[in-house]
Formats: structure tokens, C-alpha cells, sequence
């Protein structure tokens, strides 16, 4: 059984995010969403709405589930026995971060490997951040996100 993680902010899940996790799900047995208690970064939806929210649309694959981590990656992966890391790679600029992270997880723990996808080109622009700072003046979303996202995100602004 090869177990994945695939971690992030998730804040919110994208459809970029969903194509790896879709692509993910056909290659490992089991694919484990994993969203990143970060409580530095100011996010938009809390924890719980996250996974609820990343449950609603990966209902469909049956190998799929989400679920929260506080702390050390490497810690959660050694909790669930779970050894490959999956990340999303967009353009090169994402490539230094992630290839740092993997090398220094892999120092840490010599099991552990990350698997890097792509998403689809139209996806490859597409960020969390982007979707936020659209929605926040009322912008056009719903080719960046799940259609049952939409309103949760612009109500979201609305009470600011
Ligand atoms: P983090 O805060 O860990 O960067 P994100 O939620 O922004 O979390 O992203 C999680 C992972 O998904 C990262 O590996 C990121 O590069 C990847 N990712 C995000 N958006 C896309 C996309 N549009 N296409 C491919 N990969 C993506």
C-alpha cells in the first residue's frame, strides 16, 4: 500500500490543487490531503472549513482523504506511515522553495520522497492568493474554483 501526502494551505483549494490530487489518486493507493495548521499565515478559511470544504469536491475518488497537521511534515508522516510527499510544481519559480523543503525532509528522514506533478497549463498561474485578491474586489472566480466555493469566498469579504 503506497500511502501520499499531499499538504498545503489549501486557503482555499483551487482547481489547480484539485488536478494534482486527482492525478495523485491514480498513481498511490491511498492519497491523504493534509492542511497545514499554520497559524502564522493570516488565513481566510479556518481548518475546519478547509477540510470541509476539500471533502465536498474529493468525494469522487474513493482513495482520497483529508485531514489537518500541526507541526513537523515529516512528524505527521511518521504518525499515519505514510512515506512519499506530494507537491505541485506551476512555473520555475516554484522550483527552488520546493526542491529546498524536499532535500531537507529527505536529510531528516531518508524514507521519505516527494513526488512533484504538474497541473494542467491553464491551471499553472493559478494560486490560492490570486483567487483571494480577485474576490476581495468582487472579481470574476468560478474558472479557479469548485462552483459550490464561490459564494462561501465572496461572503467571506462581504463580512470584512
Ligand atoms: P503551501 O502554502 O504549502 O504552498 P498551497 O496550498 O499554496 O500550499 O499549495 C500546496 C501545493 O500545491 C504546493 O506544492 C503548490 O506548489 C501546489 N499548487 C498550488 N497551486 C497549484 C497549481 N495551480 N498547479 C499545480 N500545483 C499547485
Amino acid at each position: 500500500m503506497k500511502k501520499a501526502v499531499y499538504p498545503g494551505s489549501f486557503d482555499p483549494l483551487t482547481y489547480g490543487h484539485l488536478d494534482i490530487i486527482e492525478r495523485a489518486s491514480k498513481i498511490f493507493d491511498e492519497v491523504i490531503v493534509a492542511v497545514l495548521c499554520n497559524s502564522t499565515k493570516n488565513s481566510l478559511f479556518s481548518i475546519d472549513e478547509r477540510v470541509s470544504m476539500i471533502e465536498d469536491v474529493t468525494q469522487k475518488y474513493p482513495n482520497v482523504t483529508v485531514t489537518s497537521f500541526d507541526g513537523l511534515l515529516i512528524d505527521f508522516m511518521k504518525e499515519i506511515n505514510a512515506s512519499v510527499i506530494i507537491r505541485g510544481l506551476r512555473t520555475v519559480t516554484d522550483f527552488e522553495y520546493e526542491f529546498q523543503i524536499a532535500q531537507t525532509n529527505h536529510v531528516q528522514d531518508s524514507n521519505i520522497e516527494t513526488v512533484f506533478l504538474t497541473s494542467e497549463l491553464q491551471y499553472s498561474y493559478l494560486s490560492s492568493s490570486i483567487v483571494k485578491e480577485f474576490a476581495s474586489y468582487g472579481g470574476e472566480i468560478s474558472k479557479f474554483v469548485p462552483e459550490q466555493f464561490i459564494d462561501k469566498i465572496y461572503s467571506k469579504y462581504k463580512d470584512r
